[in-house]
């Protein structure tokens, strides 16, 4: 039968990308009550490749009001979807950016005695910033000592400072005696620093230490991820990812696959091609590794994902045909599962996710 237009979306953009903005916010209700404080969302690239645009509106209707992006242009975005809400900028504040992040009411977490002292002068107090204090990751903050030495001193009342933080170098490590080393710093800090809020942990954070400070500053878990590798996701699922299926063809047994032929059938085979690759942020390194699927039948991907194309085995699965999708994300292939057998981990999978999708928004 020859099937009349108009073109599916997917079928136009070769796959789409669902994004659950009620799973979100969930995510967001179970995080807060899981660490039993006030909780921020951290909405940093692009809400973690789910589009900080949408994203943002959704958490502030379940009710959030405290978020965090990493740069300043995130955060000048994050302001034209989020009018009324304080946004703090990870990265800390570039020179010369006091300015810029006055105008866009932005709140800087400043990592080092100079951003201090730049802030302090520059905003002269119109606009509260957080103080980052580094416990173990060497990355961003004050030195413990350094941070115990600036408590009290005229700069940290002129800076406004209202929130002291830190971060977890492994969290989703409950066993990692780093943890207890990094609790019992931040807790000198704050001890320092009477009257400021604190906020410590990440998503995995919030079940390693539960009701310990004032901020719950989760990112991954919101979006899905397992805050808890090793036992069940906890998380509503956020991300479904599916594909067009372009093609379908028989090959004999020997016959290779794709480019530089990395995969030969050992049998008669079946196979699907799909209309995603690379190009749209799914990684070439899940190649010959990673899974579909194709009316819930779980299918192998073959030999090398290229640029805009994936070859998927469909000899077990008979929903395949020319027209229908395959499930790359979502219906059992969460993103750990996803990132696992790319190499990598759901993170990055989920911060990578390209733009030519079509992109669905669902409640
Ligand atoms: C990214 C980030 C978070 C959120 O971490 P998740 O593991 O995604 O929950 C929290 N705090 C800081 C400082 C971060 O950089």
């Amino acid at each position: 039968m020859v099937e009349a237009g108009p073109v599916t979306e997917i079928g136009a953009h070769g796959a789409r990308l669902t994004i659950d903005l009620g799973a979100i916010a969930a995510n967001w209700r179970t995080l807060g009550d899981r660490g039993g404080a006030p909780c921020a969302a951290v909405v940093k690239a692009d809400a973690y490749g789910c589009g900080v645009s949408r994203v943002g509106p959704a958490l502030w209707v379940a009710g959030c009001r405290t978020f965090f992006v990493a740069h300043l242009s995130e955060g000048i975005a994050a302001r034209a979807a989020l009018p009324e809400a304080d946004i703090y900028i990870l990265n800390g504040l570039p020179p010369g950016a006091a300015e810029a992040f006055a105008a866009h009411a932005l709140r800087p977490v400043l990592g080092s005695v100079e951003e201090v002292s730049e802030w302090a002068t520059l905003s002269a107090g119109r606009l509260p910033a957080a103080l980052h204090v580094d416990t173990g990751m060497n990355r961003l903050g004050l030195p413990v000592p350094e941070a115990l030495g600036l408590a009290g001193d005229a700069r940290i009342a002129a800076a406004g400072i209202d929130l002291l933080l830190s971060h977890f170098v492994s969290a989703e490590t409950p066993e990692d005696p780093v943890n207890a080393r990094q609790i019992a710093e931040f807790a000198r800090v704050r001890a320092a620093y009477p009257g400021l809020r604190a906020s410590l942990a990440n998503s995995s954070g919030i079940f390693l230490i539960g009701a310990q400070h004032d901020l719950l500053r989760p990112g991954y878990a919101l979006f899905g991820g397992n805050p808890t590798p090793g036992s069940a996701n906890p998380m509503r699922p956020v991300v479904r990812l599916e594909a067009l299926i372009a093609q379908v063809r028989e090959v004999e047994a020997g016959a290779t696959v794709g480019y530089n032929g990395r995969w030969t059938a050992p049998r008669p085979s079946r196979l699907a091609t799909l209309s995603l690759g690379y190009a749209d942020g799914f990684p070439r390194a899940i190649s010959g590794r990673g899974q579909a699927l194709v009316g819930g039948v779980p299918c192998p991907i073959l030999g090398l994902v290229s640029m805009d194309l994936i070859i998927l085995d469909v000899t077990d699965a008979p929903a395949a045909r020319r027209g229908a999708t395959a499930v790359l994300i979502g219906g059992g292939l969460d993103i750990d599962t996803v990132g696992r057998s790319a190499g990598t981990i759901g993170y990055e999978i989920l911060t990578g996710l390209g733009s030519r999708y079509v992109r669905t928004y669902v409640n």
